[in-house]
């Protein structure tokens, strides 16, 4: 089947690789002019890191970041909430994966260089609209000197991200990402290890919050990459959501400026990052519909959800498999495209309503309403089996569930 893909982001490419692999021919339109390396740490769960591996990206992947061991929570104080392994320390057949979302993206792109040719993977084109007739998908392009092109195939996958102009195409009224009241500042700064050195921490509660996980391995020097997230509630933005928007640390550094661990130095941290990038935390409600005819939505153009549980390219690389399934599964297109959006659809609405009630987090919200101060024992604060069963909830919500063994 001849496949169109708009976007090159991980979303596009993953499903670019896996449809290449099923024996479709497929060709990916993206915006920019030159796909850059862009972006901070990005986490890989195991059942996405699977998908890969069945494209063997995985060891390539591994070897560029960090095999998470283990996933901890703890309060303000840095006092331990509660931890679980993570990816193979789990008993999964892939890793968890934290590494430069940059180095993720250039493997994706330079496997899909190879496999499907560069001239198939075609920069500097905007979508700008399509129609989905009854035999073919029309895709529009436009070129940054303003030139316009159509390229008509069996169908059109529209995976360009969280201001996907197809998905505007499709509900108009439907206007900005509905910011959340939260900011996230991210960057990577060089540090010694922390607990097992593979370790990703959630401190804090839902109005102030740090998440830091290495993504590389220890240096010589002694020191790894560390990706970090910092977030407070910020009442306002009026910035349109721009991955590669810089600030100065100084916006929200004295508010963390008391959560020195005894295992980390917060405060230290965020002193030492290269590049710190500010971005409101957003989403948008989930659609009726993802599917018209023969064009689809993949990726954020079709769940854009808060970066809460390591989701956001997971599930995009999950979109990929079920798309790619779908196709096989159905001779007819349209109903390809039905089957894939009602596997997937209703996955990640759930994903992004979850996401808004803090997701696994919500057992640092609870802490920190049940405990503000802190706490002797952790038994003191929740009873026996709640804590497992948060983190059991929001797991099998994201289809993060182990196969039996
Ligand atoms: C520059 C950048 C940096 C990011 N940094 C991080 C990070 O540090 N940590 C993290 O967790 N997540 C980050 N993300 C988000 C994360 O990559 C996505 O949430 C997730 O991978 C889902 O991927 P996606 O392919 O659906 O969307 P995206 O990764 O957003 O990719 C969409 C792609 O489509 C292209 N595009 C947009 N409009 C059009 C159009 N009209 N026509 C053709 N192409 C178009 C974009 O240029 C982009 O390459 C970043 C995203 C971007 C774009």
């Amino acid at each position: 089947m001849k496949i169109t893909i708009a976007g090159a982001g991980i979303g596009g490419l993953a499903t670019a690789l896996a449809l290449t692999a099923a024996g479709h021919d497929v060709t990916v339109y993206e915006a920019a002019a030159h796909i850059l390396p862009l972006g901070v740490g990005i986490n890989l769960l195991p059942h996405a890191a699977e998908v890969l591996a069945g494209l063997d990206l995985v060891d390539e992947l591994l070897a560029q970041g960090v095999a998470t061991r283990e996933l901890v929570y703890v309060n303000r104080f840095g006092q331990r909430i509660w931890g679980e392994p993570r990816g193979r320390f789990a008993g999964f057949a892939a890793p968890q994966i934290s590494l430069p979302r940059g180095g993720l993206q250039l493997t994706l792109l330079q496997a899909a260089l190879r496999r499907l040719g560069p001239e198939r993977i075609i920069a500097g084109r905007r979508l700008t609209g399509f129609e989905a007739g009854a035999d073919a998908a029309v895709a529009h392009f436009e070129t940054a000197a303003g030139t316009t092109g159509s390229v008509a195939s069996d169908i059109l996958v529209a995976a360009d991200g969280i201001h996907s102009r197809a998905r505007a195409r499709l509900y108009p009224d439907e206007g900005s990402p509905i910011y959340s009241g939260r900011m996230l500042w991210r960057a990577t700064s060089m540090a010694k290890p922390f607990l097992t050195g593979a370790s990703m921490i959630m401190a804090g509660h839902q109005n102030q919050k740090f998440v830091c996980y290495p993504i590389g391995a220890v240096q010589p020097d002694g020191l790894q990459r560390i990706n970090w997230i910092a977030e407070l509630v910020v009442a306002q933005t009026l910035s349109r959501e721009d991955w590669n928007r810089q600030v100065d640390a100084s916006v929200f550094l004295p508010r963390f400026e008391s959560w020195r661990f005894d295992w980390l130095d917060v405060p230290g941290l965020i002193r030492d990052a290269e590049a710190v990038y500010e971005f409101p935390m957003v989403d948008r409600d989930p659609l009726p519909h993802w599917s018209h005819g023969r064009m689809t939505l993949l990726g954020d153009a079709a769940h854009p959800m808060y970066p809460i549980g390591s989701n956001g390219a997971s599930q995009a690389i999950l979109d990929a498999r079920a798309l790619t399934q779908a196709l096989a599964a159905h001779a007819d297109p349209v109903e390809a495209l039905a089957a894939y959006e009602a596997d997937r659809l209703p996955k990640t609405a759930a994903i992004v309503r979850a996401n808004r009630q803090n997701g696994p987090e919500q057992c640092m919200q609870l802490a920190h309403e049940r405990a503000p101060d802190g706490f002797a024992r952790i038994e003191d604060v929740f009873a026996a089996g709640e804590l497992e069963a948060i983190a059991a909830r929001y797991k099998a919500l994201t289809g993060l569930v182990k196969p039996p063994a």
